[in-house]
Order: C-alpha cells, then structure tokens, then sequence
C-alpha cells in the first residue's frame, strides 16, 4: 500500500508556521484537500492562497483549540475530514519552581484539552466513514529535560490520550497516532541551536544532528494515510536516537 492521501479531506490545526504549516503543505502537494487553521487569520489566508496558486487543494480556517465554540464552528461548517492533524502546540517553557499556574493551565489547555477537543469533533464527524487522527506529540512526552514541566506533562497526555481514543474509537474505523518528533529545527528555535548550549544538546543525538522538517515526511504521511490501516495507538518516535542516548 502506498503512502497516499489524494483525493482526502485533511485538517492540519496550528498550520499558521512551523510543523503545522509544513504538514498543511505536504499533504496539500501530496493530493489531499487541506484546511489550515490557526488563529492568526491573515497568516494562514496568505498560506492557504499560496497553496492554491500552485494549483493545490487548500482553504484557512480561523481555530482556537482552547475555545470549544470555535472547535465546534469550525466542524460545523465543514465536510467530514478524512485526516486530522492535531499539531497546535505552545511550549510554555519556565522554571517549575517560579511559574505561575495559569502559565502551566495555558499548556496544558492548548496542548492537552486542544487536542481532546479538537479528536472528539473529528471523531463525531468520522463516525459514519472512519479517518485518521494524528496527535503530533514531542518525545518530551517520554523523557523529560528541564524548564518544561508543563510542556512535558502535556505531551505525556497527549501520548496517553492517543491511546484511550485509539480503544475506543477503532470500532469506527477511526485510527488515533501519535507522531513524537525530537529536535526538529525551525526558524523560531535556529538561533538557539547555534548557540553552545545548542550545540552541546546537538552532540547528545545519536545520529549528531537536528531533524529537519522534511525527516517527518515519511511517519506522517505514514500514519495519516490507509498505508497505517492496521496501525491505531501507535507512538512513533523521529528523533536521530535521541530517546536511546546513552545514560
Ligand atoms: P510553532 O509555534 O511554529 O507552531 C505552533 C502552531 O500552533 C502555530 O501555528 C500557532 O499559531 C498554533 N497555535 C498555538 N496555540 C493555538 C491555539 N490555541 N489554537 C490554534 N492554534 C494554536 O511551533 P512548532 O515547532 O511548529 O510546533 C508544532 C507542534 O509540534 C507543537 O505541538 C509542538 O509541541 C510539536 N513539536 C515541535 C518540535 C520542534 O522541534 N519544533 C518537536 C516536538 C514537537
């Protein structure tokens, strides 16, 4: 079976930069039909519109996942998904000590209850046809570094959640995957990863270099297409190593 997903509906949520955009254009040049939401409306109007001159299938969608009226309006205006890419993420990164715990409810609210909230719509919306859910978790969510205690204790959800629908859902045809990517370079995080704490973390990869957004291609395109179809509650790691590092 190969990777496709011509011809599928597919929602990519937080597709206004980073992951999120990447997978939105992916899947778009992969022949899916892609909706991109963000908040930043004008960001993923511009996206979207970027996508379609190149004669691809795209549209934007304004989404705050931490605000269920605007999950629920978002599926209620839109046909059936196929593919649900559940990538907005925050990172929240402090000192658990000193941070105060509407920072720690704000990751957990967006990272956690987003990607609940935004799965049961999607879900509700599949049950009739089945689909695919992707959580884009974080190997944070298995091991742990420091400064992102909230971060971490959301995506370890995340992974835990994806499992429990996962249970639950597999009796609609509905697959819910996680996908934890370890360091993967952006243009939000590049400048760090050149400084020497950068390269010290760098040297602690197996493989001794960062992800790039195209080496989650493959497990993406992977999970979100029929090519998974025996595939549900899986966690897919892609991180050069990094979760095996020596001790
Ligand atoms: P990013 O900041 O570039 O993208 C995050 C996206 O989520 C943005 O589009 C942002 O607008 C959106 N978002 C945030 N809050 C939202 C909300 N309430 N409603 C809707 N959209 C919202 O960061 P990124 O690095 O591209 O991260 C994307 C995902 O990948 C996140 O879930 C992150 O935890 C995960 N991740 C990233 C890395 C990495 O190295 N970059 C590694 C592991 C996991």
């Amino acid at each position: 079976m190969e990777l496709s997903v011509a011809g599928k509906r597919a929602l990519v949520t937080g597709a206004s930069s980073g992951l999120g955009l990447h997978f939105a254009e992916l899947l778009a040049r992969s022949g899916a039909s892609v909706t991109l939401a963000a908040r930043r409306k004008e960001r993923i109007a511009r996206a979207a519109e970027s996508l379609c001159s190149q004669n691809l299938e795209a549209e934007s969608a304004t989404l705050d996942v931490t605000s269920p009226d605007s999950v629920a309006a978002l599926f209620s205006r839109s046909k059936p998904f196929d593919i649900v890419i559940n990538n907005a993420g925050i990172t929240g990164e402090g000192s658990a000590m000193d941070m105060k715990i509407e920072q720690f409810e704000d990751v957990i609210a967006t990272n956690l209850a987003g990607v609940f909230s935004v799965a049961q719509a999607a879900a509700r919306s599949m049950k009739a046809h089945g689909g695919s859910i992707v959580n884009i978790a974080s190997i944070l969510g298995l091991r742990v570094s420091g400064h992102v205690s909230a971060y971490a204790a959301s995506k370890a959800g995340v992974i835990q959640l994806t499992k429990a629908l996962a249970l639950e859902w597999a009796r609609y045809g509905i697959r819910v995957n996680a996908l934890c990517p370890g360091y993967i370079e952006t243009p939000i995080n590049s400048a760090f990863f050149a400084s020497d704490a950068g390269t010290r973390l760098v040297h602690r990869i197996p493989q001794r270099r960062l992800g790039t957004l195209e080496d989650l291609n493959g497990p993406l395109l992977l999970l979100a297409s029929d090519a998974s179809a025996y595939m549900t509650g899986s966690v897919i790691a892609v991180d050069g190593g990094h979760l095996v590092s020596g001790l």
